[in-house]
């Protein structure tokens, strides 16, 4: 369902095999030879698309296995993390242009190697830092118990907006109890889902959305990375101002870039953006034990009233001390000058890394 990196870059196959028979090379060996980078490669493929319309990216060289002449022993080449790039029509005009979409697309170093490529590198933290990136984007809203609709850039910390109750099966109202993370200025990569019943939810790949079991009755849902949704999928969704829960069919997946990652947590685990029902959580492919792994953290916030400051640190974003901590405990709102990942989810993706079985992460 995903857009598969072939149909973003030009000439990729023919670099990849000499042979004529391009079309029994394995989509495998194209994500191996980009390496690290495929993910923000993938977000300056669309780029340059909207910027050169008859254009494609071309990548000129990858991940590059054995050692060659010319590059240094030290080449980010070796590690798979780096790309040599040109636009398709290989104009050396256009090279300026393109090392500024790359530098946007994410990459950590972009420069000119040549004349003819610009070479772009990430960080090895970068690939790491990619798994924590669940969210939403800006313009996505929901509906809050009040009444109406509310921007996702303009949800607070106390707001109550409809959610699903996973053991009854029905919408509820839930309290938003912090931000796993939240950056209202950076661009992603987002997959955009269009649904039988007009909804559209745009949500980054490695979201949970829930959906019901294949085969399964309308009780048995599961949440499910969102790129790995298939078409025809039931997806829930919230009609009728909130009040009606009902299933349509997912019918389309397509790739975007988009402004904006904010992750709302509510008490419940589950939050309906744009009518479509989809869980607080990603990384970890299971409601249930991402929902656990929170437990302490909406334990300490349901008392938060009787620890007084001692609960507010854990409930307030952002911090990684009590010290700055103590800087949010008079607002309930969330200003833009604290974006981040929340320390709580941080150290839990870290954990998540070496505690959880590797087949519930998600796998870029
Ligand atoms: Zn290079």
């Amino acid at each position: 369902m995903v857009i598969r990196l072939e149909e973003l870059l030009e000439d990729f196959l023919d670099m990849t095999t000499q042979s004529a028979e391009h079309a029994t090379v394995p989509h495998r060996l194209l994500e191996d030879f980009l390496g690290r980078c495929v993910e923000k490669l993938k977000a300056l493929a669309i780029s340059v698309m909207n910027q050169w319309p008859s254009l494609k990216l071309r990548v000129v060289d990858g991940w590059i296995e054995n050692v060659r002449p010319g590059y240094p022993n030290d080449s980010l080449h070796y590690e798979g993390r780096a790309v040599d790039i040109t636009t398709s029509d290989r104009d050396r005009s256009k090279i300026g242009m393109l090392a500024r979409l790359a530098v946007e697309a994410g990459f950590d170093w972009v420069y000119y190697e040549t004349k003819a490529h610009i070479h772009c590198s990430v960080k090895s933290e970068s690939s790491q830092g990619a798994r924590t990136g669940g969210c939403f984007t800006n313009e996505g809203t929901v509906t809050v118990e009040s009444g109406g609709r509310k921007k996702l850039s303009d949800v607070r910390l106390g707001d109550r907006v409809l959610s699903y109750d996973t053991g009854s099966d029905k919408l509820v109202y839930s309290e938003v109890i912090m931000f796993l993370d939240r950056d209202t200025t950076d661009r992603k990569q987002f997959l955009r889902l269009g649904l039988s019943g007009g909804q559209v939810l745009t949500v980054t790949p490695q979201h949970l959305v829930m959906r019901n079991k294949p085969n399964g009755t309308d009780q048995d849902v599961e949440a499910v990375f969102a790129a790995h949704l298939n078409p025809s999928d039931q997806l829930l969704v919230a009609e009728s101002n909130g009040t009606k829960l009902v299933r349509r069919t997912l019918l389309s997946s397509e790739l975007v870039l988009d402004t904006g990652v904010i992750a709302p947590l509510t008490s419940v685990g589950t939050i309906v953006v744009d009518d479509v029902v989809a869980s607080c959580y990603a990384v970890i492919e299971s409601q249930s034990i991402a929902h656990f792994a929170f437990a302490p953290l909406r334990a300490i916030k349901s008392v938060e009233a009787g620890l007084g400051a001692v609960g507010r640190f854990f409930a307030s974003p952002f911090s990684s001390s009590p010290t700055n901590a103590t800087s949010g405990l008079a607002t309930n709102a969330v200003s833009d000058d604290v974006n981040g990942v929340h320390w709580y989810p941080k150290t839990l993706y870290f954990l998540s890394n070496h505690f959880i079985p590797s087949y519930l992460l998600y796998d870029q």
